[in-house]
């Protein structure tokens, strides 16, 4: 185990893991500092807290010298690795990781870890529901919101942490271990912070880099990249597919969710596809990825079932919202990149008026002409990117400007005819005009509520 006592630390970036981080490394006696670019006044709520531990803040830039007399620097995930001073150090040899490998080192039971380019999180939280009502002891964290140093304390020998994990927190791993790894899927996303998509499936991969043959690897069949990675696992790889049979994994057959344990063994039967109350294909693969991971760990296919059969979207994922004379809502404000809005439209069989826009990532929406042109009556383009979209997508279908969400959900109402569908899913991010993608789910959600019957 790493020893912190009397080692001095760094931690870079304030977010909520960096915060977690700091506070954890003070209290395991390390002599921590801890440095972010914003200002004082923008972390004004953090600062008291780590004033009161001990801990040394720099705000404002990170100071050179602060890098240079460290044992020891953790990175938070929303800082490049290519930032100059943390580029210098590495140069230096000193270690650098962040805080899903330090905590990694101290969490107690075995980790099942889900990453991916989309469905993160409605597949950990899936799981973390499955383990549970199969009444195994099960802590859920990582990149949903709860940073896994605070589930060290309540880990023990016995439990299963679900982890999810993003591509900025497997960039700084090292010996990050999960006895069952998930790649739901790689598709291009976050180009602009890892520069190509080689580059981002490297990063991705690292989910298995520790793994050993006693481990278990969940990889999508229907999916390149990940067919790829196979060749480069040492853990045994099992297979989820919507669209054939697998040697070992799950599968799809005549209206039933099937699960073979093993090459050549009978297949079970888990469930009738008709029970996933989530909406769209892409929720299906996210399912069977929790089938074959559950199984793996010994859930009962019955338990996995009732499990499957409770579970509501989770928020800003394809929501449901509401229903306005006789147009059904959906807030799918998570879909921020081409592929999870490509799911979302795929989910429907037509009659969609989609909301796009946002900030952009470098991303090409002409790959969404053709899901368009056969299923979308029209799109209402907002934010920053509408221009770029409106170039991509003319003439491929009717778009309306609207600039801001509140005229694009009035204009798509209006338009929308009963049986028709208004989704958001806007395949881009939010920071042009909102605070993050769960503050323009919520918007999107009070205009529907605020429009008339
Ligand atoms: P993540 O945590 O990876 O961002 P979420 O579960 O939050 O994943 O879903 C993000 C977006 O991707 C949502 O728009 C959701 O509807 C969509 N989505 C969910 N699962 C998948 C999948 N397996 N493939 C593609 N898109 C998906």
């Amino acid at each position: 185990m790493l020893e912190l006592k009397g080692k001095k630390v760094l931690v870079v970036g304030l977010g909520k893991s960096g915060l977690a981080a700091a506070l954890f490394l003070r209290r395991r006696g390390a002599q921590v500092t801890v440095s972010d670019v914003r200002s004082a006044e923008a972390l004004a709520k953090e600062i008291p807290a780590l004033i009161e531990a001990g801990i040394m803040v720099e705000t404002g830039g990170h100071g050179l010298l602060t890098f240079r007399r460290q044992d020891l620097i953790v990175v938070s995930p929303g800082v490049p690795m290519d930032t100059p001073e943390l580029a210098q150090v590495k140069s230096f040899g000193l270690p650098v990781i962040g805080e899903l490998e330090l905590a990694a080192r101290f969490l107690k039971g075995k980790t099942l870890a889900v990453t991916g380019s989309n469905g993160k999180t409605t597949t950990t939280t899936l799981l973390g529901e499955i383990l549970t009502a199969a009444g195994l002891p099960t802590l859920v964290g990582g990149n949903i919101g709860v940073p896994v140093v605070a589930l060290l304390d309540s880990s023990t020998d016995e439990t299963w942490s679900v982890l999810e994990v993003s591509s900025f927190q497997l960039e700084t791993t090292e010996q990050f271990h999960p006895s069952i790894a998930v790649i739901l899927n790689i598709t291009p996303d976050h180009l602009d912070r890892h520069g190509s998509f080689e580059n981002y499936c490297a990063v991705k991969e690292r989910i298995f880099a520790a793994q050993t043959a006693e481990d278990c690897l969940v990889l999508n069949a229907d999916n390149t990249p990940c067919e790829e990675a196979a060749s480069r696992a040492v853990a045994r790889v099992f297979w989820f597919s919507i669209e054939h049979p697998v040697p070992q994994g799950a599968w799809l057959e005549q209206g039933y969710v099937v699960y073979r344990p093993a090459k050549n063994a009978p297949t079970e039967k888990v469930m009738p596809l008709s029970g996933i109350p989530l909406k769209g294909a892409h929720n299906v693969e996210n399912v069977l990825a929790a089938v074959v991971a559950a199984r793996q760990i010994g859930v009962p296919a019955d338990v996995i079932r009732s499990a499957i059969e409770k579970f509501q979207a989770v928020e800003h994922r394809l929501e449901y919202v509401a229903t306005r004379n006789g147009v059904e809502f959906y807030n799918d404000s998570k879909a921020t990149n081409v592929d999870a809005t490509a799911k979302a439209v795929a989910a429907f069989r037509g009659g969609i008026h989609l909301i796009l826009g946002g900030k952009d990532k470098n991303s090409d929406y002409t790959q969404l002409a053709d899901l368009l042109r056969a299923r979308v009556s029209a799109v209402y383009t907002i934010g920053a990117a509408a221009a770029k979209i409106e170039s991509h997508l003319r003439g491929v279908v009717t778009i309306q400007s609207c600039e801001t969400l509140d005229k694009a959900v009035a204009a798509a109402a209006a338009a929308a005819r009963p049986g028709e569908v208004v989704v958001l899913a806007p395949a881009c991010s939010s920071y042009d005009q909102f605070e993050n993608y769960e503050q323009r789910g919520k918007v999107f959600k009070q205009l529907v509520k605020e429009l008339k019957d």
